[in-house]
Order: structure tokens, then sequence, then C-alpha cells
């Protein structure tokens, strides 16, 4: 078993990763930048390093000095989290040739997952259903290219194959502007990712965002642990996640679990992950594949009961799974809504000092949040500064149960998005279940 775990990120998820190692007897090296000196997790672990100053690029994604911090600790496996070098093949391979544990797929896989247009391929092998389009990068004669979109049919999309964090992607809805569009979107990727391949699927119009949260050991055995909702959002990024996804049946969550489970074996893969979908009239189309924990993995732990960074460990550990997908059995509903410092109105981020916080408790309510009174939120990282998730027997009660633990929050001294996801708890359309990715953005205004 492993002894000790350099948890590779910061903020609520390295406090998370914290937490299951504590429990599982594991010792904990935190490692972190001179702005992040007082972050909970810090003061809580076994040992700290600093690895560089506040911008990310000389600290969380600063590869030498965090294998140094292992190498000088005597860590022997190294949790990256979610976000920073998370999804970095170079970065596991690395962990790896050092001789120390990643816990996380193999840098293959993340490789193979990394990149769109391979990542569709192996999909299609596996039988995983796509959105149709390219099937490849898209061809370099423009009379090819206007045939395909037309045989696609428009509205099409032009997507970078490095991509990422929704950017590197471009509608295009009449023949006139496909050529210009492909031209811009290669020029886009290849200053922001450089890569400059792109390809072409159909738009889908109005669809909603499923996710499948799989798991899989190293000897073969792989589940699923059903699905998630993470239709509300702005600017391609999650406010509010749900699980399971309302409206998808028992038998439609087996079909596609069964397919799943199925490609993680034939992709060899290992740890945790997640397929994520487009779901239209009745179809999943996957878009892609995150190798790695997310940011809503909370609420399929609360309706599934499976601790799902424990099970992460165990596997990187070499262990077999012992549970089987007979032992998932979905039990009520859960919701997570993430808490940013910033500006709920212009979304202007909102870093400083937290004055007074107090935490909403009570059955079914789990605050993930590294945070604290007199904490001050650092200006250099992302704005999530936690997140609420409640689990109740059914959905209505959830949103119930949401809106109650988002009244008792407290957070002074900056702005926090709460104002906004007390205004989705109480939306018709939300309580109604099933509203589609741009739901959100049409409600404020932003589209
Ligand atoms: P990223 O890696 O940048 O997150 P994704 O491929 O996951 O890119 O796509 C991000 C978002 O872009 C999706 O959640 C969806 O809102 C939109 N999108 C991507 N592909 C399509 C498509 N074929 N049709 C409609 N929307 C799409």
């Amino acid at each position: 078993m492993l002894k000790k775990i350099l948890i590779a990120n910061r903020g609520e998820i390295a406090l998370r990763i914290l937490r299951a190692c504590r429990e599982m007897g594991i010792k904990t090296v935190a490692v972190h930048s001179t702005a992040d000196r007082d972050l909970k997790h810090v003061r809580l672990a076994d040992e700290s390093v600093c690895i560089g100053p506040p911008r990310s690029v000389d600290s969380y994604l600063n590869i030498p000095a965090i294998i140094s911090a292992a190498e000088v600790t005597g860590a022997d496996a190294i949790h990256p989290g979610y976000g920073f070098l998370s999804e970095n093949a170079d970065f596991a391979e690395r962990v790896e040739s050092s001789g120390f544990v990643f816990i996380g797929p193999r840098a293959e896989t993340i490789r193979l997952m990394g990149d769109k247009i391979s990542a569709k391929e192996a999909m299609l092998k596996a039988n995983v259903p796509c959105v149709p389009g390219s099937e490849g990068a898209v061809p370099d004669d423009p009379d090819a290219c206007l045939a395909m979109a037309k045989k696609i049919g428009y509205p099409i999309i032009i997507k970078a194959t490095g991509g990422g964090g929704g950017r590197g992607m471009r509608v295009v809805y009449k023949a006139e502007e496909l050529l210009r569009s492909i031209e811009m979107t290669r020029s886009e990727a290849k200053a922001a990712f450089n890569n400059d391949v792109v390809y072409m699927e159909k738009y889908l119009v109005t669809p909603r965002h499923i996710e499948f949260q799989v798991l899989a050991d190293q000897h073969g055995n792989a589940l699923h642990l059903c699905e998630r909702d993470c239709s509300m959002q702005r600017r391609h990024q999650k406010v509010v996640e749900e699980a399971p996804a309302p409206g998808i049946t028992a038998e439609e969550r087996a079909r596609m679990g069964a397919i799943l489970t199925a490609a993680c074996r034939e992709i060899g893969y290992r740890g945790a992950g997640t397929f994520e979908f487009l779901y239209e009239n009745g179809e999943f189309y996957f878009i892609e594949m995150n190798t790695r924990l997310q940011v809503e993995h909370p609420v399929t732990e609360l309706i599934t009961g499976v601790d799902l960074v424990k099970l992460q460990i165990l596997v990187a550990a070499g262990e077999a799974l012992t549970l089987k997908q007979s032992d998932i059995r979905p039990h009520g509903h859960a919701i997570e809504c993430r808490i940013n410092a910033e500006d709920p109105d212009t979304f202007a981020p909102s870093p400083g000092k937290i004055t007074r916080y107090h935490a909403p408790g009570g059955l079914g309510v789990r605050v993930d949040s590294h945070i604290y009174t007199d904490y001050t939120v650092p200006p250099y990282y992302d704005s999530m500064i936690g997140k609420l998730i409640v689990h109740a027997e059914n959905r209505e009660v959830a949103i119930a149960r949401m809106h109650g633990a988002l009244s008792e929050l407290a957070i002074d001294g900056i702005k926090t998005n709460i104002p906004l996801q007390r205004r989705i708890m109480e939306d018709p359309h939300f309580q109604a279940g099933g509203a589609d990715i741009h739901y959100l953005e049409k409600k404020l205004g932003l589209k």
C-alpha cells in the first residue's frame, strides 16, 4: 500500500485528497506557491514544501519542482487533482520514470484522450456513439471541405484537436462562411495550442451535457457509477451539477454503462475517468473524455455511497476493485453548486480577505471548501472557493435543501455567486429538469 502521497494541487481538491489519505492512514505532502502558505490543507498536511512563486507556471505547473519535492520528502505517489498537471501526459511520464506512482491513467491513455481526433477514433472503434463529423482532420482541399460540411449538414462546428477549456471552436451556419472559419480556427489553435489541426462535426443546437463516471483497475475490472447532468453552464463552464440526470432511465444508464466499461477495457483505462456527452432527442454523442477526477465528483459519491478518491488511491496502488457493478445502486438525488469568488452580475473575479464565514449544515449537506474566516483568496488562481453539495431522497427535496443551505451560507468581505445559485434553485425551468446547455446564458440575458 502507498505510505506517503504528494498532493500536486491547491484549494478544495487538495483538502479533499488530504482527507481521504488521512482516513486511509497515508501520510501527506502539500506543495504550495508562496501565495498559498495559508491554505488549509498546507496546515493539515504532515509535511509541506514551497515550490515557487505565485504564478502557476512557476509553481503548480513546475514539473521539476514538484518531482524534487516528492524526492526530498520520500513520497511514493503523486495525486494531481484536477486542472494544473492532471491531464499532462509528459508529467505522468516524468512522475513514473522518477519512480513514483501517478494516481491516474497511464501516460499513453492521457495522450490518446487528450487529442480530440484520436480520442474520437478510439471511441468509434469501441462502439461509443459520437457526434457525426469528419472522422479525422478536415481535408486540405477546399472543395472536399465544402462537400464534407454539406454531407454532415449545417450548422456544423469546427474544433481544434488540441483544444480545451471551451476554446478553439467555431460554429458555421452557411457554406459561404466555411472556409474562412476553418482558417480562423486553425490560426487561433496554432497560437493557443501550438497545433493547427482542426476537425468538423455536426453542431447540436439544444443539447444537454450528460457525463458518465467510470472507474477501472489494473486487472481488467471496470465499473460505471451512473451519470451526471452538468447542463447549467456559462461560457462552457459548469455552474451546477447533479446526479442522476433528470429523465434518464435505468435502461439507458445500463446500456451506456455497458458500452463505456467495455471501452475502458479496450483502451486499458486505469483509475477514475469521465466520458462527456451531448444528449439530444434521446441520443448520446461523445465529445471528450476527462482522464482525471472531476470537480463534480461529489454528486456521484453521494448517490452511490462510493468514495472516489479512496478508490483512485487503491487502484493506483495496484489493488483490484472488490466492488461489483451490481453493488452500484443509485440512491436519491444530489446537487452541487460551485461557489465562486466573483461578482454575481458581472462575473468579474473578487479575490480578497474573507472577514466572516459560516458554513451550512444539517442532514444531507456537504461542504467541500478550504476557506475560513480571515483567509485571503489570492488573485492568481481559479475563482472557485468551494462547493456546496446536497443529497436527498428525490430531486425536489434536493432543490429545497440546496436553497436552504445557500441561505445559511455566509461569506463576507468578498463577492460571491451565492445570489446567482439561489436564483437558479428558484428557477421554474431548472426545477422542471432537463434544461439545455444554453439555458443559463439565455436566462442571464447573455444570449
Ligand atoms: P473543451 O475540451 O474545450 O471543454 P468540448 O469538446 O468538451 O471542449 O466542448 C465544450 C463545449 O462546447 C460543450 O460542452 C458544448 O457546449 C460545446 N460543443 C462542443 N461540441 C459541440 C457540438 N458538436 N455541438 C454543439 N455544441 C458543442
